[in-house]
C-alpha cells in the first residue's frame, strides 16, 4: 500500500528580539528609550512619535516592533511608498485604537500630500479632510484616538524639516561593533540550533560590516554550508571557505565596497572625487553611496571625506594589493 509521506511543517524561528532587553548594542538609544516607555505608561499616554534613522539592517523596524511589546500595544505596519493618497493614510489612522503605534517605513518615501495630511495628525491627533470639489467643498476635521508614529529612514536629509520638527524623538543608529555582533550572532546560533564555536562567531562578527542583519545572513550561509561540505558542523575552515564563495574578505568587504574603492584608485588617482562623479562612475544613485555603502569604509579606515570630496586611504592601498601612486612633483620641486 502506497503511504502518503508525511509532511512535517518548517519551523518557523525569529530571530527578531521581542524584547528591549534581547535588543543588544545602541545602549545610547536604548536607555533613553526605556526612560520614554515608563514615563509615558506612568503617564498612560501615548509615546512620543519616535523617528529612527541609519543604514539598513541595524534593527530600526526591530526596534519598532519590541516598543509595541514594551508598552504592550499593537503595532501597525506600513511604509512611505505604499501610502498612496491622503485617504490611504485617513483609513489606516481612523483605525488605530488608543496608544497604537503606526510603522512607517522609509517615510522619507511619503508624498508632498499625504505628508501635508499627516501634520495635524501628528500634532493634534486630527484628520482635516477636503469633502466635495470646488467651491462647495467643505473640510471636515476628524478626531482621533492618540496614538504613535514610529519612522524609520536610512536617508535623514530627505526628511522635510516640518515633518521632522513633530518627531519628539530623533535617533540615530550606528553600526555595531565586532563584540556586539558577537552577542547577537551567539544568540542567534542558539535561536537556530547551529553548533558553533567562539572563534568562529569572532571571525563572522568581523566579517559582518557592522550590520546585525548582515551577520544572520553570514551565519545561515554558513550553516547552509556545513550542511553540505562539512556534516552540518560548522568550523573556521568551514567558514573561511563560505565566505571566499560569498566573496566576504578579511576585513568583512563585499564585492561592491571593493569596486567602490578600486573605482576611485584606477579611475580618480585614489581620490578626491567628488560624490556625483563617483556615484557615475560606479553606476549607483548617490543616496545609496552615501547611507548604505560608505559609513562602514569610513568606519574602518579605508575611505574618508575631505573637503574636495572622497579620497582612499594607504590602508585601502594595502588591503586591495594596489601600489601607491608615485607623488606628483609640485611646481617647486619641478623648478628645482
Ligand atoms: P532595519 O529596519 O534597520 O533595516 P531590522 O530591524 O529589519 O533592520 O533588522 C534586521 C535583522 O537584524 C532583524 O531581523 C534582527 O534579527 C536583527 N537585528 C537587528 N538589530 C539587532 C539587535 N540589536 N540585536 C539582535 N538582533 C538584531
Amino acid at each position: 500500500m502506497n503511504q502518503k509521506p508525511k509532511t512535517k511543517k518548517p519551523k518557523k524561528l525569529s530571530l527578531r528580539p521581542q524584547k528591549l532587553s534581547q535588543f543588544l548594542g545602541q545602549e545610547k538609544i536604548k536607555a533613553k528609550i526605556k526612560v520614554f516607555i515608563q514615563a509615558a505608561q506612568k503617564r498612560q499616554e501615548a509615546l512620543e512619535h519616535v523617528l529612527f534613522y541609519g543604514p539598513p539592517g541595524l534593527g530600526k523596524t526591530t526596534l519598532a516592533h519590541v516598543i509595541s511589546a514594551e508598552m504592550g500595544v499593537s503595532i501597525h505596519i506600513t511604509s512611505g511608498p505604499a501610502i498612496e493618497r491622503s485617504g490611504d493614510l485617513a483609513s489606516i489612522l481612523t483605525n488605530l485604537e488608543q496608544a497604537d503605534i503606526l510603522f512607517i517605513d522609509e517615510i522619507h518615501r511619503l508624498n508632498k500630500t499625504v505628508e501635508e495630511t499627516l501634520y495635524p495628525a501628528l500634532e493634534d491627533f486630527a484628520l482635516d479632510l477636503i469633502l466635495g470639489k470646488g467651491p462647495s467643498a467643505k473640510t471636515m476635521r476628524l478626531e482621533l484616538a492618540p496614538f504613535t508614529v514610529i519612522g524609520a529612514t536610512t536617508r535623514i536629509g530627505l526628511i522635510s524639516s516640518p515633518m521632522r520638527d513633530r518627531f519628539g524623538a530623533i535617533h540615530r543608529l550606528s553600526l555595531y561593533s565586532p563584540k556586539e555582533l558577537e552577542s547577537i550572532l551567539a544568540r542567534s546560533a542558539k535561536v537556530l540550533n547551529i553548533p558553533i564555536d567562539k572563534k568562529s562567531i569572532q571571525i563572522l562578527a568581523k566579517r559582518s560590516r557592522g550590520t546585525p542583519r548582515i551577520a544572520n545572513r553570514l551565519l545561515k550561509r554558513v550553516r547552509d554550508y556545513a550542511q553540505v561540505h562539512g556534516q552540518g558542523k560548522v568550523t573556521q575552515t568551514i567558514i573561511k571557505k563560505a565566505l571566499d564563495m560569498l566573496e566576504v574578505d578579511k576585513a568583512g568587504l563585499d564585492k561592491t565596497d571593493r569596486k567602490l574603492l578600486t573605482t576611485i584608485i584606477t579611475n580618480h588617482r585614489g581620490g578626491p572625487v567628488g560624490i556625483t562623479t563617483l556615484a557615475t562612475s560606479l553606476n549607483e544613485d548617490v543616496g545609496t553611496l552615501e547611507d548604505v555603502i560608505e559609513p562602514y569604509l569610513i568606519q574602518t579606515g579605508f575611505l574618508q571625506h575631505t573637503s574636495r570630496g572622497r579620497e582612499v586611504t594607504r590602508k585601502a592601498y594595502k588591503h586591495l594589493g594596489k601600489r601607491l601612486p608615485s607623488k606628483q612633483p609640485t611646481k617647486q620641486e619641478k623648478l628645482l
